[in-house]
């Protein structure tokens, strides 16, 4: 029998009817890692966890070995804002929310770094780095790292360019709490083109250079609705956009990646027949059992 590798496979999770749930939702698609939010994400405040609620994830978790359990921030959170009040509320609300991931255990948040709304890029990076300068004091010792995720550049939002994360690293005190996200999606969009080989790799030695590949600690899986460089953020399911398969062949097959947790964030209905038609089609570029 041929050794199959452990790999970090799995798609963001619902927690409707209980944050437990969103794991029991990633067992029954064989997921060996999973992104949720703790709350609900269109929403300022989320109900305090219940200590039984808490105790089940724990649970439910070890029992499951899926690992690790990658947290989403809320979309409302915006740490670029020039509007204060707004910021104000996005760091508090960022900060409430690694309270949950404290509690869940969960150590690593992703976020959007923010936009600008209006206001430029450069105030806008000065906005985050600012804040996450104080959310990053103000957790300290809580063992959660902040993951920017790089974005599709959609309205004034930053993160589009590598250079942007890099920016925002660099500005950053405590650094090695700092990590990143790649979303192929977002990328493309961007106008990253990773839809060739050549593609790919230019993509991943400029991440490198800029970022440092040794951030990045989750890929989320996604194809894109709109074309090259059209900054719209739309997800669409593996291999049926404007990316195509081929990308993520590559990084099925990618052993510099092995590690890392990949994550679909492609749209589903309720039974989640779409997951697992694209979670199997990852597992087969892969070379394994597509359940
Ligand atoms: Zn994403
Ligand atoms: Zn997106």
């Amino acid at each position: 029998m041929t050794r199959i590798n452990h790999m970090l496979l799995g798609a963001h999770m619902s927690i409707a009817g209980g944050i437990d749930k969103a794991i029991e939702r990633g067992i029954s698609l064989s997921c060996t890692t999973i992104q949720l939010f703790t709350k609900n994400s269109n929403q300022w405040k989320g109900k305090t966890l219940k200590a039984d609620e808490v105790d089940r994830f724990i649970a439910l978790r070890k029992k499951s070995g899926i690992s690790p359990i990658i947290a989403h921030d809320s979309y409302l959170i915006n740490l670029a804002s020039g509007n204060h009040e707004l910021r104000e509320s996005s760091i508090k609300a960022l900060t409430g929310e690694m309270e949950r991931c404290r509690k869940l255990e969960i150590q690593y948040i992703v976020m959007h770094p923010g936009a600008h709304l209006g206001t430029g890029e450069d105030i806008g990076i000065n906005n985050i780095v600012s804040s996450l300068n104080f959310i990053l004091k103000e957790t300290d010792g809580w063992g959660i790292d902040i993951v920017l995720e790089s974005t599709a550049g959609q309205g004034t939002s930053i993160g589009y360019r590598l250079e942007h994360l890099g920016r925002i690293i660099a500005g950053v005190e405590e650094k090695e709490r700092i990590k990143v996200c790649l979303d192929t999606c977002h990328l493309f969009a961007a106008g990253y083109d990773i839809s060739t080989p050549e593609g790919y790799e230019k993509v991943l030695k400029e991440f490198d250079r800029i970022v440092g590949i040794d951030r990045l600690v989750c890929i989320h899986l996604n194809d894109s609705k709109k074309g090259l460089g059209s900054h719209v953020d739309r997800h669409e399911h593996i291999g049926k956009g404007c990316i195509g398969k081929g990308v993520f062949k590559l990084l099925m097959k990618d052993k510099r990646f092995d590690a890392i947790p990949k994550i679909i964030e492609t749209p589903k209905g309720e039974d989640m027949k779409e997951d697992r038609i694209n979670l199997a089609l990852l597992r087969k570029m892969a070379g394994q059992p597509s359940s």
